[in-house]
C-alpha cells in the first residue's frame, strides 16, 4: 500500500499539531498508509520524509499567509500557521521534484496554487460581488452549494461531469490559477472551485470530500484516484 504524508494544523499559541480524523481515515480507507508530518519538523526533515513516501496529501486548516502569494495583508485575514505555510510549500516543490502525486482540500488546494505561482483572494465577501455564501453553517456533509464539474477532466472521471451539490467552508478561494493548473470546477458565482494536472499529477478541491463520504459514498473515489496514482508511483520504484 502506498504512504501517504499528510500535512495537518498547528497552533503557536498551544504549540501543538492536530488533524481531523475524517482526513486520516479517508487516506486509509481509500487504500493508502497515511504519515502524518507536525509542521514543527524542520521543512528540511519534511521533505526528507516525503522522499520515502509516495504521495503527497494537504489537509485543510487556516489560512495561508499572503506573503506567499506576494500579497499585502487583507484586514479580514485570519489566523497565519507560519511553521505550516514554510513547511507546506517546501513539500509541494519537493514533491513535484519527486515526481509524487499531490491532493490538496481547500486550504491544500490554495497552498498548492501559491507554490506553483498563483495568487488567493483573500475574503470572498469584501473581494468578489455577488458571491454566494461560502461559510455553512450546516453540517459538514450538507450539499452547501452546486459546483459545475468540467467534462473531459480527471475530476469529471471520478464524480462525473456537469453540477454536483458539495459543502463550503472557506472565506478565500483560489484566484490566479497557476500556471500548468487547469480548473475542472467552479461555483455558480464563477469561483475556482477544483483544479487538477495530469502530468504532474495535482487534484485540489475546495470543498471537503472527507466531510461527506459517510453520506455520499462517491466522495471516496477522490481520494481513491488519487491513491491509486501514489500506488502507480510506489509501483515503478
Ligand atoms: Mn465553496
Amino acid at each position: 500500500m502506498p504512504l501517504i504524508a499528510v500535512t495537518c494544523r498547528h497552533s503557536h499559541q498551544q504549540g501543538v499539531s492536530h488533524i481531523q480524523d475524517a482526513y486520516v481515515q479517508a487516506v486509509e480507507q481509500a487504500g493508502g498508509l497515511p504519515v502524518v508530518l507536525p509542521p514543527s519538523l524542520s521543512p528540511a526533515a519534511s521533505v526528507d520524509i516525503l522522499s520515502r513516501m509516495d504521495g503527497l496529501f494537504l489537509s485543510g486548516g487556516s489560512d495561508l499567509s499572503p506573503y506567499f502569494f506576494g500579497k499585502p495583508p487583507h484586514p479580514r485575514l485570519g489566523e497565519v500557521e507560519a511553521l505550516r505555510d514554510e513547511q507546506e510549500i517546501a513539500l509541494v516543490k519537493a514533491a513535484l521534484g519527486l515526481g509524487l502525486p499531490i491532493f490538496g482540500i481547500c486550504r491544500g488546494m490554495q497552498v498548492i496554487n501559491a507554490a506553483l505561482g498563483g495568487t488567493i483572494l483573500q475574503h470572498i465577501d469584501e473581494d468578489r460581488v455577488g458571491a454566494i455564501q461560502h461559510r455553512q453553517e450546516a453540517p459538514g456533509w450538507h450539499r452547501h452549494h452546486q459546483v459545475e464539474i468540467v467534462p473531459g477532466t480527471m475530476l469529471a472521471a471520478a464524480l462525473g461531469p456537469g453540477a454536483i451539490g458539495v459543502n463550503s467552508f472557506h472565506h478565500q478561494v483560489v484566484d490566479q490559477v497557476a500556471p500548468g493548473l487547469t480548473i475542472s470546477a467552479a461555483s455558480p458565482d464563477g469561483l475556482v472551485e477544483a483544479f487538477e494536472s495530469r502530468e504532474p499529477w495535482i487534484l485540489g478541491v475546495q470543498w471537503h470530500p472527507e466531510r461527506m463520504i459517510a453520506r455520499y459514498p462517491e466522495f471516496l473515489g477522490l481520494f481513491e484516484l488519487f491513491c491509486s496514482q501514489c500506488n502507480n508511483k510506489s509501483m515503478q520504484q
